[in-house]
């Protein structure tokens, strides 16, 4: 066999561009939507047994117990490992299968996936299946052009990256699925753009806030107190302090787009009284706020509390017989991984050689399942970078563009040949 190139493993990824965009559309048209988690036994037979046919140890792990898992809806994983002919490094490309509600207002059948030119449209076309068939494709052509690699590689389909990926990627670290000496450098291929390294992503804090009144009758509010108006000077607080407080904070992480460089926070509902058919007449005894808080890496998760709460207590002072519970929903700490790690310089150089222009380095606005790898795995050397436009996720009309597919293919393949053999690829 002549020797591997970079343009022979081009050329051999541009061949299978048919059986890319069949894999696309085929891992599309299993509708693993989250919630519930429909399909994803489907999905991870699918993906395990192609990859068997190809000599990869599979192995399938339901994650028993997790939120969510039910003999109805289990959360269904897939590793597949492929080992070269000498022990060496283990590059792995981790992919969520679970896709997120179409919603409505869609033109094209979300679970279709039509080909339309260069685009296939879909839930999950571009968050994250056109993603996972890409690192298919990439290991896939590699296997067949370096059959004795010194080395390993893995591809795993997850559950729930989209609720949290407690039945995924959180489940299968805490067993060593994403810790040395089991796997060295870890890619998820979200959609980022296929010209940016995406090194991590800002904090969560997610919380409720109750406010409390006193029930009465609606014809004689003066008798009770209403929790909604508590709420409000809530939200009022919030408008002339908090969001002018947060707007002034800017980070130097590289977080995309550029509104997301600041502290930001999303009130993501809102409700009191009764909201069913006609109600009672009442003064509301309770008022509920979610809120949606994303940090900063220069910001610590106690800051980022006391913030709220200091301000609600504050409103104690100021307002008579106001009073609040707050409670903690869920909690995620700032990721980022260093410039310089190997998986990092690999995928940077590769996007260089394949797109011909440096690479940009970015940060998401929001999470995704490098957390878990980090603080369960302790795994540092893992980033995100796939096909798809970031700002296509989730939304309607949703699409993945093959050729994006194909170029981000060639430099997964190109830098897991790199990172595994610590050599540079010839032209
Ligand atoms: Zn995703």
């Amino acid at each position: 066999m002549s020797e591997l190139t970079l343009s022979r493993l081009a050329d051999r990824i541009d061949a299978k561009r048919d059986d890319l965009i069949q894999l696309t559309r085929d891992l599309i048209r299993i509708p693993t939507t989250n919630p519930p988690g429909e399909h994803y036994e489907d999905c991870a037979r699918y993906l395990g047994e192609r990859l068997a046919a190809r000599h990869f140890d599979v192995r399938y792990v339901r994650a028993e117990g997790a939120i969510g898992d039910s003999d109805r809806y289990p959360r269904a994983n897939v590793i597949g490992r492929w080992s070269g002919d000498a022990s060496g490094p283990t590059v792995h490309f981790n992919s969520h299968i679970d896709v997120v509600d179409p919603g409505i207002g869609w033109q094209h059948d979300p679970f279709a996936a039509e080909v339309v030119g260069d685009r296939i449209y879909g839930r999950g076309a571009c968050d994250m299946k056109g993603g996972l068939a890409a690192s298919v494709i990439a290991v896939e052509t590699l296997i067949e052009l370096a059959p004795t690699l010194a080395g390993n590689l893995e591809i795993s389909g997850t559950a729930d990256e989209e609720s949290g990926g407690y039945g995924g990627v959180a489940y299968l670290s805490e067993r060593g699925f994403f810790s040395r000496p089991r796997v060295d450098h870890v890619i998820i291929p979200e959609p980022l753009n296929k010209d940016r390294v995406c090194l991590g992503h800002r904090g969560v804090w997610w919380a409720e806030i109750e406010t409390r009144g006193r029930i009465a009758h609606g014809s004689m509010p003066f008798l009770g107190d209403c929790a909604v108006r508590h709420m409000g000077a809530v939200v009022a607080a919030f408008e002339a302090e908090l969001f002018p407080l947060l707007a002034g904070k800017r980070t130097a992480m590289p977080v995309v787009p550029e509104g997301a460089k600041q502290s930001t926070l999303n009130i993501n509902s809102l409700h009191g009284g009764q909201n069913d058919g006609l109600p009672s007449p009442l003064v509301p005894d309770s008022c509920r706020m979610i809120i949606d808080r994303r940090f900063l890496i220069e910001e610590s998760l106690d800051e980022v509390k006391s913030e709220v709460r200091d301000l609600l207590e504050r409103l104690k002072t100021t307002r008579e017989a106001f009073n609040y519970e707050l409670r903690d929903l869920f909690e995620v700490i700032p990721t980022l991984t260093d410039e310089n790690a190997p998986v990092v310089t690999s995928v940077a150089n590769a996007i260089t050689r394949v797109l011909d222009r440096p690479p940009e380095f970015v940060v998401s606005p929001g999470t995704y399942d490098q957390k878990h790898i980090d603080r369960i795995g302790r795994l540092h050397d893992c980033i995100a970078y796939g096909p798809g436009i970031l700002d296509l996720a989730h939304q309607v009309d949703e699409y993945v563009g093959i050729e994006d597919m194909l170029d981000s293919a060639k430099v997964m393949a190109l830098s897991a040949w790199e990172l595994i053999t610590g050599e540079r690829l010839a032209g």
